[in-house]
Parts: C-alpha cells; structure tokens; sequence
C-alpha cells in the first residue's frame, strides 16, 4: 500500500506541463477502460459531497471562468461570498481616526493604527505637515538637484514644487511651469517607480488640464537629453491660462 495524504512524500506537489512526467502522453484506450471500470460505481459519501460544497460556495466555478453571466445569476453568486464579519479576510472593521492635519475624520483599518501610520487623512495631509515641520531635508534629493540646475541653465520655466509646495488632487508633482502653462514635471526614480507608474501620472493630471513630462532617473546621465526633451515638451503647448 502506498502511503494516502499527508504521508505521501508527493502529497501537495503538482507539476504542470513539461515538469509532469506525463507530460505529452495519452492514456491507450484499454488504460481509459480499465480506468473507467475501477471507477463505476463509486460514489462521493455525505461526507464528501458536504465538503466539497463547503469548499467551493462562494467561488466562482471552473466552468464559468470567462464566462458571460446574466445579472441574476452574478447577484446569486455575490450572494454566496461571505462578507464582512463572516469573510475570512475580516480584521475587525475599520475604525474612526482624526486628521492630525486638517481634523477631518476618516476611518481606517486598525492594523495601521497598530504600526503607527494612519495619523493623516491622505497623503497631501502627511506632506503638508511633514512640510510644517520642517522635515524635508532630503528635498529636494541630489537627483532633483541636478534637474533644478539643469532647467536653470537652460532658461526652462520649470520650478521645482515636489516638497509638497503644489497639489493637483492626491498628487505633489516635482516641477511646475512657472510661465502659466499648465505643465507640470514628474521625476522618477527608477528603482521604486514600476512602469506604469508613467501612464497613470500623466492621466491623473491630464483630468487637471495639466500635461505631465516624465522623466526618469537614469536619464540623468545624459543631462543634454533631457535638456531637449523638456524645452520640446515646454514648446509644445501654447499658453492656456
Ligand atoms: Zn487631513
């Protein structure tokens, strides 16, 4: 007897495609014979069938997938996820904190509380008091410094407001056009900015009117090129305000 469950070495391994050592093969007909036979007649127990219907209320079944659903029948499978206090993801529901900032109330989750963060209602909130208190000796960074340069010696119209000076909605961007054209500049860091961070940026200020240029840090090495990129993107656009 092979050993069932938990005691079989190979208990919870699945190995998919080319790493499964059937991979590519079929079963003869006679083997699918044989296997059918050993199978009639089995039946799931109470036990089984309650459990696996425990296992899977609520999600959404391997047949539907992709699947085109009517109104009806998404409401009725929403029914079935558990919500709130009876979903497995509850963590006590939110709680009401104060805005250390602008004392607005907002409530949060309570694991936040617990790690010292939530003491602002967003984060133009943070910023502004960061600001209030004097903590924004690391800005601007040494990268944003060489971009402040480089606009000045270039005659660019760009100022520099990402120490939480300018706020378009949630967003302080890192330069702004101080020639009344609604542009703005967002610098990124390489290392923690993920692509798509570009696109997102310039659609959140485009809802603002704003045109966003975006440049990234390993530009940098060549300051020529931004230089070009940016006097072409402040060409651009004509005077709007
Ligand atoms: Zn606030």
């Amino acid at each position: 007897m092979s050993n069932k469950g938990e005691q079989n070495g190979m208990f919870g391994v699945h190995r998919y495609g080319e790493a499964n050592p059937f991979f590519g093969q079929h079963h003869t007909e006679e083997t699918k014979e044989k296997n059918r036979q050993a199978h009639l007649g089995n039946k799931h127990t109470e036990e089984q069938n309650l459990e696996n219907s425990n296992r899977l209320k609520g999600r959404v079944p391997y047949w539907l997938i992709g699947k085109e659903l009517s109104e009806e029948h998404k409401l009725k499978l929403k029914a079935n996820v558990p919500r709130g206090k009876d979903s497995p993801h509850w963590k006590g529901g939110e709680i009401e904190r104060v805005c250390q900032e602008c004392e607005k109330h907002f409530r949060v989750c309570p694991a936040l509380v617990k790690y010292g963060r939530a003491k602002f209602c967003s984060q133009q909130c943070s910023m502004t008091n960061r600001r209030k208190r004097g903590d924004f000796g690391q800005s601007p960074n040494k990268s944003e410094q060489i971009l402040i340069d480089l606009f000045s010696q270039n005659n660019l119209p760009f100022k520099f407001v990402g120490n939480g000076e300018v706020w378009l909605g949630n967003r302080n961007p890192d330069f702004i056009n101080t020639n009344g054209k609604k542009q703005v500049i967002e610098f990124l860091g390489t290392h923690w900015h993920p692509l798509f961070d570009e696109a997102r940026k310039v659609e959140h200020y485009k809802k603002y009117g704003f045109d966003c240029l975006i440049i990234w840090e390993d530009e940098l090495a060549n300051p020529d090129k931004v230089a070009i990129k940016t006097k072409r993107f402040e060409r651009v656009k004509k005077c709007k305000l």
